[in-house]
């Protein structure tokens, strides 16, 4: 008898921010094998005897450690228990949650896919910037940061062209390259960049800047952030309504 797996998103961070779905399969999960940005909160919904088992990695993962995942989460499912596989935002954006599913799939395991609420698009909201606004951008780009690194690389400057926004996860080690890259590309120095770490969550912190001065103003945003290139950036100024516990760095 089989088990079936729950592959859930557990939002942008604050831990309302799950889906009345999501938080019904956590508190129904005999196990729940969750990432490093899943909020412990989340944890405590589960039954007091579920088991909970942290498989969180660094950012720089390889694809051993990923293979092991695939192999506990099948092999609970295996033993016909209830397994909630809790990834932070949406288990579809950069959370390898296609992977963990084709995985199941494979081997006839059930499974579920619970959509998350992404941070790619709650987190600039947190913080006041729509990622599409009419009259300023009519589409956006959610992009790796990594990327900048790969060959081929994302082209950064292309998706800003075309997208109008561009919102880049995983991305403040590489930032001072990915600025490189769209100022090497002719995007306008003058161009509005943001950074929200935390979002969400009451330590959420909001840096503005412009391509040209986001390397030095943003020096000291640590990851977990999100990046925004785009005009919409100027928005934050009439859209701000999360009270952030430190004063924000506001250029313009
Ligand atoms: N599947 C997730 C993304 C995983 S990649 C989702 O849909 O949200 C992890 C990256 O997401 C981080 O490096 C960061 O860029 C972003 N991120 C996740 N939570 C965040 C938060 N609370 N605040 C800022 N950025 C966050």
């Amino acid at each position: 008898m089989s088990g079936k797996v729950y592959i859930v998103g557990a939002g942008p961070g604050d831990p309302r921010l799950i889906t009345v779905r999501g938080l019904e399969c956590i508190r129904a999960a005999d196990v729940v094998v969750y990432d490093r940005l899943v909020d412990p909160a989340l944890l405590d919904e589960a039954p007091h005897d579920a088991e909970r088992v942290y498989v969180g990695k660094e950012p720089d993962h390889h694809a051993l450690a990923q293979e092991r995942i695939h192999e506990l989460v099948a092999m609970h499912a295996g033993l016909g228990r209830t397994v909630v596989r809790l990834k932070g935002g949406d288990p579809f954006v950069f959370g390898r949650g296609g992977e963990e599913a084709a995985f199941l799939a494979e081997r006839g395991i059930a499974y579920e896919i619970v959509p998350g609420v992404t941070s790619a698009i709650a987190v600039p909201a947190c913080a006041g910037i729509p990622v599409t606004h009419r009259g300023i951008a009519s589409s956006f780009a959610v992009v790796t940061g990594h990327g900048c690194c790969l060959d081929p690389g994302v082209d950064y400057a292309a998706l800003l062209r075309s997208a109008g926004t561009v919102v880049i996860l995983m991305g403040v080690r590489n930032l001072p390259k990915i600025v490189e890259q769209l100022r090497g590309a002719g995007i306008d120095p003058a161009t509005p960049v943001a950074l929200v770490a935390n979002g969400s969550y009451p330590d959420q912190r909001t840096v503005v800047s412009t391509l040209d001065a986001v390397v030095a103003e943003a020096r000291d945003v640590r990851s977990p952030a999100v990046i925004v290139v785009g005009r919409v950036v100027g928005l934050r100024e009439r859209l701000r309504w999360f009270a952030e516990a430190e004063p924000a760095v506001e250029r313009r």
